[in-house]
């Protein structure tokens, strides 16, 4: 056996197997990076999604950017591949097909994405906050893990009046009380008037206790740095560890997570993953067949680079930038371009194929994901 081990690798690299293959077998990096971040600013209809995306990469392909670094020469770029301004450019798009098929087929990278509709976020919040069973006489304390339910109801307050999502979330990170009480009397009428009876009375049972929830809502928001807990970022960011520590548990691969580097959230960011993956393990089952894992075995590491520094996340903003602007266009009907369908075909369908490893996930409403099937379904023929 240990000769095997300190003979020269059988991939040719001139390294021993011990120092080469061996070392990076089952071993992962998987680097992302973020597009659409808005802060608090959660109805911003210029961004309406949140994305973070990311490259999984084998370790042992690591070393290998030449792929990265050719996309970036004959895009005629000098410094950083960034996807902003390149996506607007036809030719750019369809060095971007060539890229990610190259990555994934030459390289055996595979990409990963979370993202989170804002509108959706709000509608969301609004359950979560009014409904908690600590501040609400009308709901039991059942409701917390039943994210069944929650769905249901959040679908239904998507659909409010925009103002009403507005005013909420302003009085929400403002701690009004008193004109959150207004806010969830208005919402409670306007659930009444189209027949929403339930949503109507579970709102009303808000009122009481809403001086102290605020107040308990204001004390969490305290506790993390730099507004964090005020935007969508942290629990996409939250999100996409879950889904490589799940992938993690199928396939016994060990992963090691790398940002690009966000002044805003880079605390946020490494506190909530101290805290979830140094955790004892802990699995929530919620009622939609999903679960929260906490005390993570497979995602060992979590660190930042700036992207000036590494291929990958300049790969990976590449990335969320095509994602960001696909769902930006399924969203407004306007995805009629050949070079981003064809991308939209190639990335979105892991939204659709879960069954064997959850390789993506979306917050969003069931609007919204019925036209991103819509978009992608000819591929199924
Ligand atoms: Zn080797």
């Amino acid at each position: 056996m240990s000769n095997v081990r300190n003979q020269p690798c059988s991939c040719g690299s001139g390294i021993k197997y011990k120092k080469c293959c061996l070392e990076h077998q089952n071993k992962y990096t998987v680097f992302c990076d973020e597009t659409g971040n808005s802060g608090s600013n959660y109805l911003d209809l210029n961004q309406p999604f949140f994305v973070i995306a990311g490259w999984i990469v084998p370790n042992k392909n690591l070393k290998n950017t030449s792929y990265i670094e050719e996309c970036t020469t004959s895009l005629g770029v000098s410094n950083e591949l960034k996807s902003s301004k390149l996506i607007k450019r036809k030719k750019a798009r369809q060095k971007f097909i060539d890229l990610f098929d190259s990555l994934c087929i030459n390289l055996e990278c595979i990409p990963t994405f979370v993202f989170a509709e804002k509108k959706y976020c709000v509608a969301a919040k609004i359950i979560e906050t009014l409904l908690d069973p600590a501040y609400n006489n009308e709901v039991d304390y059942s409701f917390t893990f039943d994210n069944l339910k929650k769905k249901e109801l959040t679908e239904k307050v998507y659909s409010f009046p925009n103002e009403s999502l507005e005013d909420f979330i302003n009085f929400y990170l403002d701690g009004n009380a008193e004109k959150m009480t207004q806010c969830i009397r208005q919402m409670s009428d306007h659930a009444y008037s189209i027949g929403l009876y339930e949503i109507s009375k579970l709102f009303k049972g808000a009122l009481s206790g809403i001086v102290n929830n605020l107040e308990t809502e204001k004390a969490a928001h305290a506790s993390m740095p730099n507004k964090a807990m005020e935007a969508i970022n942290v629990p996409v960011f939250l999100s996409i560890t879950q889904i490589i520590e799940k992938i993690g548990r199928k396939t016994k691969y060990n992963f090691s997570l790398v940002h690009d580097e966000t002044k805003q959230f880079e605390d946020a960011y490494t506190d909530i993953f101290k805290k979830i993956s140094e955790a004892d393990s802990f699995e929530a089952k919620l009622t939609d067949g999903n679960s929260i894992i906490m005390g993570y075995k497979h995602l060992k590491d979590f660190s930042f680079i700036t992207s000036s520094q590494s291929k990958w996340v300049q790969a990976a903003d590449i990335l969320a930038g095509v994602l960001g602007r696909l769902l930006n266009d399924i969203k407004d009907d306007t995805l009629n371009d050949d070079s981003l369908l064809k991308l939209a075909k190639t990335l979105l369908p892991s939204l659709l194929f879960q069954d064997v490893i959850k390789l993506s996930d979306s917050i969003c409403s069931n609007q919204t994901r019925e036209k991103i099937f819509e978009a992608i379904k000819p591929l199924e023929n």
